[in-house]
């Protein structure tokens, strides 16, 4: 090696190292300005209002809730499409996103950078506009260039965190999606959470269930009959936003989602 090459070679250690140390200094920066704040009275207000799960927490439980929402809020970008993005808004982002992994503390996520709120529910195109065709999307993760970012409609999202009880949830919907793709594919099989050896249970739970909501004796979504990930998106929003009713009508159903998602949600209600 002459002495021009070690020069070069030194000069980009330099550089990596420093914008190694420039991303990493800044992320904690972030982290740290977002999570050494105290959880504001006005936010606990929000919860309380709009987010039963949080609602129906013992308070120790809704302390580590909000230390969960606050490191979701540090990490992640929450932007609006010509839309106002409020603290209402953050609130039941990073809900939806604490809900399905509040028995998995280590989780941040890591597959997301950003959440993009739609003004409404769009088409394939991204199109909110009323006159381009149907727009029947409410949320959707992102793929290819967009991977990293989860797009909801600011409207659909505030409507699923009502302060009341239904069976959908778009903002839990697409996160779920999330921690099935956390393991290379949205199969409806979400190896981060379990083992193999669940998978097969898993897998014929959802045929079994799939026949009943055919043959029209299921109060579960028929838009659960996509495909396993849809099936798995679509019976969690059930499970998290009705976890009584789910439990009474669909028991072992509903007891298979304990066990994937180790956590009882009726034990609040
Ligand atoms: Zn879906």
């Amino acid at each position: 090696m002459n002495q021009t090459t070690l020069i070069i070679a030194v000069a980009i250690v330099v550089v990596a190292v420093y914008i190694i140390y420039r991303f990493v200094f800044k992320k904690q920066k972030v982290n740290e300005e977002i999570l050494h704040e105290p959880f504001h009275e006005q936010w606990r207000k929000i919860l309380l209002q709009r987010v039963l799960y949080y609602k129906n927490l013992p308070d120790d439980k809704k302390r580590e809730f909000e230390e969960r929402v606050k490191l979701f809020l540090s990490e992640k970008k929450i932007n609006g499409a010509d839309v106002e993005v409020t603290d209402t808004d953050k609130l039941l982002v990073a809900a939806s996103a604490v809900i399905p992994l509040f028995a998995f503390p280590r989780y941040n996520y890591p597959n997301v950078r950003e959440v993009v709120l739609y003004p409404n529910s769009f088409d394939e195109k991204f199109q909110t506009n009323d006159e381009v065709g149907q727009r029947d999307i409410l949320g959707m993760i992102g793929d290819g260039f967009m991977s990293g970012v989860v797009i909801l409609s600011k409207p659909d999202l505030e409507a699923a965190f009502n302060g009341t009880r239904h069976r959908s949830n778009v903002g839990i919907h697409e996160f779920v999606h999330l921690i099935d793709k956390a393991d290379g594919s949205v199969d409806g099989v979400p190896e981060i959470l379990f083992t193999h050896s669940y998978s097969l249970p898993w897998i014929k739970e959802i045929k079994k269930e799939m026949k009943k909501i055919k043959s029209g004796h299921s109060d579960i979504s028929p838009y659960a009959l996509t495909n396993n990930a849809e099936f798995l998106a679509v019976v969690s929003e059930y499970f998290f936003d009705n976890p009584e009713k789910m439990k009474s009508r669909h028991p072992e159903l509903y007891k298979i989602l304990t066990e994937i998602y180790k956590q009882h949600p009726d034990d609040y209600v």
